[in-house]
């Protein structure tokens, strides 16, 4: 790919000119767009980029253009008015929700993009909830006001109602649909159309409206201040500095969330959000500290964010890039880094080496030789860091909370076509799987197959996308199978086995006595040893343990992984001689299959969150189709001009659904879907399973 110039120098900002913030929204209402109007206003980049063309700069991987979708976060650094703005791209695809995780985890601030038609979608409250869950401040930009339908109030409404926010409307828009023009700038009274300094007068029709939304805008302002409250009870003034202050602080805060509307796609009132970026959003200093854990002392520790700190950083990206290697994503929180040193990876205990240090746009790079605290950069070097691991300075070690990210539901087969591909493959697949965190690959020892899990069919056929075209593999992928899992529905008490032989001179000898309870969905196995007086010793529980979890791996029905399961281990004996690990290890493991044939077996199977938007003519087709499915219809909500389906869908009903659900609506219905829960499958069903 042809690397662009490098248009910006990297400068020194100070901390408090610095802003870390993400564009999130649900896919399609205009994230990619927005982004790209941003490095277009602030001069990174020359031309418009037009997503309908596949032609963008944040997203660059070919799958990305052809998709129209953002799977990669890009982190991009530009300025706007002396600030530095990092830009982390998120993705819009629920199926990534994990790269969505990873950048909340280190912005300061969010752009919450809308699309003023479809208002909020399921995924803006996803990834609402996600961004409550790391306290990230946020402004609200209501795009697409150009399209049929727009419906700035109505968004508002849901932004409130739907969200539990508390919006405050910084601009009034002048028009919809075609004719949307631009929008009120409301402090000043004065009105920013495209050009960003074209003033006009406000339209006579909207004058009045504007005015209360004024009042409205300083009353809600003043609300999160005394003085000002004061002021505006006795009538008194109040400047645009004051107000901005305090909207400033309540925004950081995450009492308020000013509202801005526009259309990225047609120029308009873009630069708005670039200002209130600036004037609103969280500087690193507004942080003021991070607290981690010692890894020594295992006590609680702050780190100051400045640079005077020692050096903590968090990794929470891996990319593979073609031309520098393994590039290393960083939020440093605290101190300076330095290329040509060395940076101390305390989850992994090892030193790994800072070659390079780099200031990434999406797909140029600019080395810069120190970062500070507050910044986002690439760094060249490290081999052994992983995605949410924290780098320190070794004589100061510090964790940083760890990013968790869901387990994956979804696995297909994977086979090379030729020699070549086969020598290939492991390299291949370990390289994705560095870079994603929630693929998984295993070779399951029996078949002899490959196997790699995701979070989804997308998902999975994106990397297998990307391993034939951009490290040009041949490979042919078997069907996508659901992870079902086994459980328990009842407990079962004192199951005993007695593991002993004599072969010979030397036997085996193994005991133990075990409970098994079922557990809350999602608590996985836990082990408890309840063994009083040495009826086992105690050098061999780790083995009875061992033998119980290994066989969880492979269950008693269909041989998928046992889980939610509490296992306790409450009697046994031993014998002197004959009493190994190996023999209370198949003790443990013959238990546990035993006890659960007894605890009333059953399989789970995820079930997705599914939201199908489609014109009111076809809900018919669709609810039917969603019932026959095994589905819950949820509820039904009408918008402007469709509806949508809420429901929740077994996951193995789903396979090949983006077809189905185009051939069922002429094209015309989208969908959203993403992992939910885990449920009992019917005992039908299983039946079924069982005799195939
Ligand atoms: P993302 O999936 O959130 O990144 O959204 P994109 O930026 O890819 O935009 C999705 C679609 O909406 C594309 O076809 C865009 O051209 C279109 N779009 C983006 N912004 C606007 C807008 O302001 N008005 C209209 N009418 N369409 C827009």
């Amino acid at each position: 790919m042809a690397q662009q110039p490098v248009v910006t120098k990297n400068r020194d900002v100070p901390l408090d000119k610095i802003r870390n913030i993400g564009v999130i929204a649900h896919i399609d209402s205009g994230k990619t767009t927005t982004s790209e109007r941003f490095l277009f206003y602030t001069g990174k980049t020359y031309k418009i980029g037009d997503i309908d063309d596949g032609d963008t700069q944040l997203d660059w991987m070919p799958q990305e253009r052809e998709r129209g979708i953002t799977i990669v976060s890009a982190a991009t650094t530009t300025f706007w008015n002396d600030y530095r703005i990092n830009i982390i791209d998120t993705p819009g695809h629920v199926d990534f929700t994990a790269e969505v995780e990873r950048s909340l985890r280190v912005l300061d601030g969010g752009v919450v993009v809308f699309d003023a038609e479809e208002g909020v979608q399921s995924q803006s409250e996803t990834v609402w909830r996600q961004a409550d869950k790391y306290k990230v401040p946020r402004i609200c930009f209501i795009n697409k006001m150009d399209k049929l339908g727009a419906d700035f109030e109505a968004t508002v409404e849901e932004i409130k109602e739907r969200l539990g926010a508390n919006p405050i409307i910084m601009t009034v828009p002048i028009g919809k649909e075609s004719e949307f023009k631009g929008k009120a700038k409301i402090w000043d009274q004065d009105t920013q159309g495209v050009k960003y300094t074209t003033t006009d007068e406000i339209p006579a029709d909207i004058k009045d409206k504007v005015t209360k939304a004024r009042s409205k805008m300083v009353e809600q302002i003043a609300e999160h201040d005394d003085s000002l409250l004061n002021k505006y009870l006795n009538g008194e003034e109040i400047t645009v500095e004051e107000l901005k202050a305090t909207l400033r602080k309540a925004t950081v805060a995450y009492k308020i969330v000013p509202v801005y509307c526009g259309t990225s796609l047609r120029n308009k009132a873009v630069q708005p959000v670039l200002d209130a970026i600036v004037d609103f959003l969280p500087s690193p200093l507004d942080l003021k500290e991070i607290t981690g854990i010692n890894p020594l002392t295992k006590l609680e520790e702050k780190r100051a964010l400045n640079q005077q700190e020692t050096f903590t950083g968090l990794s929470f990206k891996i990319q593979l890039d073609p031309h520098v290697g393994k590039l290393t994503y960083v939020r440093i929180y605290s101190g300076v880094l330095e290329s040509g040193s060395y940076v101390y990876n305390v989850n992994r205990n090892k030193q790994e080496r800072v070659s390079r240090i780099l200031l990434m746009h999406a797909n140029n790079r600019e080395e810069i030789d120190k970062a500070y605290a507050g910044e986002i950069i690439a760094v060249v070097g490290p081999k052994d860091s992983k995605t949410g691991d924290t780098l320190s300075d070794q004589d100061h070690p510090i964790i940083l909370e760890q990013i968790t990210f869901p387990e994956p539901v979804i696995s297909l087969a994977i086979e090379p076509t030729t020699k070549a591909d086969q020598e290939k493959l492991s390299y291949a697949l370990q390289r994705l799987a560095e870079e994603d965190p929630t693929f998984r690959v295993k070779v399951n020892h029996e078949t002899n197959q490959t196997i790699m899990s995701g979070m989804g069919e997308l998902h999975l056929e994106i990397l297998v996308d990307r391993m034939k075209t951009e490290m040009g593999m041949n490979v042919t992928v078997g069907k996508p199978q659901v992870a079902y899992k086994e459980t328990i529905t009842k407990p079962a008490v004192d199951v005993e086995v007695k593991y002993i032989k004599q072969t010979g001179g030397h036997g085996q000898y193994g005991h133990c006595v075990i409970n098994v309870e079922p557990l809350a969905r999602g608590e996985g196995v836990k082990f408890v040893n309840k063994i009083k007086g040495g009826s086992i010793p105690s050098e061999f529980i780790p083995s009875v343990e061992k033998g119980v979890m290994e066989a969880t791996e492979k269950g008693v029905l269909l041989g998928y992984p046992i889980t939610d399961i509490q296992v306790t281990l409450v009697d046994g004996s031993y014998h002197d001689v004959d009493s190994s690990d190996i023999a209370f290890k198949i003790a443990g493991s013959m238990a546990l299959h035993e006890a659960v044939k007894q605890a009333g077996p059953t399989l789970v199977e995820p079930i997705m969150k599914l939201e199908v938007t489609i014109p009111e003519a076809f809900m018919g087709v669709a609810i039917g189709d969603i019932s026959s499915k095994r589905g819950k219809i949820l509820g039904t909500e009408k918008r402007s001009r469709a509806v949508v389906i809420k429901s929740h869908v077994p996951l193995s009903e789903l396979s090949g659904y983006a077809t189905i659900i185009r051939s069922l609506t002429e094209g015309r219905g989208v969908f959203y879907m993403e992992p939910s829960h885990y449920e009992e499958v019917p005992k039908n069903v299983i039946a079924l399973m069982l005799k195939k």
